[in-house]
């Protein structure tokens, strides 16, 4: 048995047709899982007891006669910046080596009662900072399709975990793109909900007016049935949206179908093997009937500055927790500031710092105006502009990231050229908005994600454009 190209329904169709049950199907991805990490590294801890505990709850189920749950028998891994209690949670860092989660994640409560089968937690980037998994304080993840590539960031693992086939679903945590961005690399999709859509409760932050939760997975369908289990609102959340989303599969007709193009995302900068790919998939859509509107979103030149404003800045404020008194590691000394500086010294990597004392600098007295207002108002020009674009069409189409996977090593030498494969991705993290990464079509043999954004709360229809596509 191969769980590699089984879908939620096909594994589903296999319980209730008994060819294998809920723990054959997980011993068997255990089994698979630790194959293939030798060439992977996608996971950083596996939650075994708990996957077995859950799966014997579904065969209990099937045996009983009951219905199955829309998650029953689903081998899923989880980000390690998500909290699931009793096992470890990291978030990429050695401060966080030691600790263990107190409690679920609103999300792990969510996909636990839909029946999933929580295998393990992913590797990233340490906090969620970088793009390729090299930041993590564990060693690298590398991407299934070509191991001498980076697997993209900061959830790495979870999009390697899916496309190599250990897992059939995954969460992440994408604040500049880290679901996204991996996703192209790792060609399996990814959404990044609605800013509120999905609770963050349980979830470690990097920057809490940016972070979303959403899924990976190999289809759109599969990833719109997590998305339909984990939104909704959370009283434990106060960021969490109450919104009612029609959770039939959407259908949307192609023929009044407007896809915006913004000139912007297709400058300098992008590299031209992606270009093509990207270009050649939005072709398809308006051969099968949809219309092709040029747009202009013109602030997007002042996006990436103000993300990293904004990223450092609150960054900077949600890491002062991490003391060496209230969670992790603690390092001894003479006095309080002496242990703060052991302890963070020796438990946080170089990215981490940096941002730490970027986002500290731009937050201080003299300097928050000039840095911090002016990215805030930033935000709001980057709004405008997509309020006008969807006065005249009901999705945007571009590049999800302008570089393919990249080898190891290729870009660590400069925080700046990390930073740029982030270009695409967070003008809709500044402006909430939902977005997804869709599996376009390869260049030199090398996954090319296709990015489609829509209106807030508008996920069912970037579901439909992403079922249209794997059909067209
Ligand atoms: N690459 C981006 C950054 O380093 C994305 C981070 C994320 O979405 N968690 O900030």
């Amino acid at each position: 048995m191969d769980i590699q190209n089984l879908t939620i329904e096909k594994i589903q169709e296999g319980l209730l047709a008994k060819e294998f049950s809920a723990l054959e199907l997980t011993e068997n991805a255990l089994k698979n899982i630790e194959e293939k990490e030798k060439d992977i590294h996608a996971f950083l801890n596996l939650t075994a007891t708990l996957a077995r505990n859950s799966a014997k709850e579904t065969d209990g189920r099937i045996a009983r006669g009951e219905n199955l749950l829309p998650l029953s028998g689903v081998p899923c891994s989880l980000k390690d910046a998500i909290l699931v209690k009793g096992a470890p949670c990291t978030a990429g860092s050695r401060i966080l080596e030691n600790y263990i989660a107190p409690y679920d994640a609103t999300v792990v409560k969510k996909m636990s009662e839909a029946g999933a089968i929580i295998i393990g937690k992913t590797n990233m980037d340490e906090f969620g900072m970088g793009a390729s998994t090299e930041n993590s304080s564990f060693g690298p993840t590398r991407n299934p399709h070509d191991l001498r590539r980076v697997p993209g960031g900061s959830s790495g693992g979870s999009a390697a975990s899916v496309a190599a086939g250990e897992v059939t679903l995954s969460l992440g945590e994408d604040t500049g793109g880290s679901i996204r961005q991996p996703a192209s690399f790792c060609g399996v999709v990814g959404l990044k909900p609605t800013y509120g859509a999905v609770s963050r409760a349980g979830i470690i932050a990097l920057a809490s007016s940016l972070d979303q939760v959403g899924p990976f997975a190999k289809t759109t369908r599969d990833a719109e049935i997590l998305f339909n289990v984990i939104a909704g609102k959370d009283p434990l959340d106060s960021t969490s949206i109450d919104h009612t989303y029609n959770l039939q599969p959407t259908t949307y007709n192609l023929e009044g179908l407007r896809i915006g193009v913004p000139k912007e995302y297709f400058a300098k900068g992008l590299d031209p093997q992606v270009k093509e790919v990207v270009e050649n998939a939005i072709l398809k859509f308006q051969s099968a009937g949809a219309t092709i509107v040029d747009i202009e979103l013109p602030n997007t030149k002042y996006a990436l500055a103000a993300y990293y404003i904004i990223n450092t800045s609150e960054a900077s404020a949600n890491l002062a927790r991490y003391d060496g008194v209230r969670y992790g590691m603690h390092k001894e000394a003479d006095n309080l500031l002496s242990e703060y500086l052991a302890t963070r010294g020796e438990g946080l990597g170089a990215e981490v710092k940096r941002r730490i004392m970027l986002g500290t600098y731009a937050l201080s007295e003299g300097y928050y105006d000039a840095y911090y207002v002016k990215a805030q108002k930033v935000r709001s020009l980057l709004k405008q502009d997509f309020d006008s674009a969807f006065l005249k069409v009901d999705v945007i189409m571009g590049p999800t990231s302008p570089v393919l996977p990249f080898e190891f090593g290729a870009k660590t030498h400069s925080p700046m050229e990390m930073y740029l494969v982030d270009t695409y991705t967070v003008p809709v993290n500044l402006v909430g908005l939902p977005a997804i990464s869709l599996p376009a079509g390869t260049a030199n043999n090398l996954p090319v994600g296709l990015h489609v954004i829509a209106p807030a709360f508008q996920e069912h229809l970037l579901f439909s454009v992403g079922e249209m596509l794997e059909h067209l």
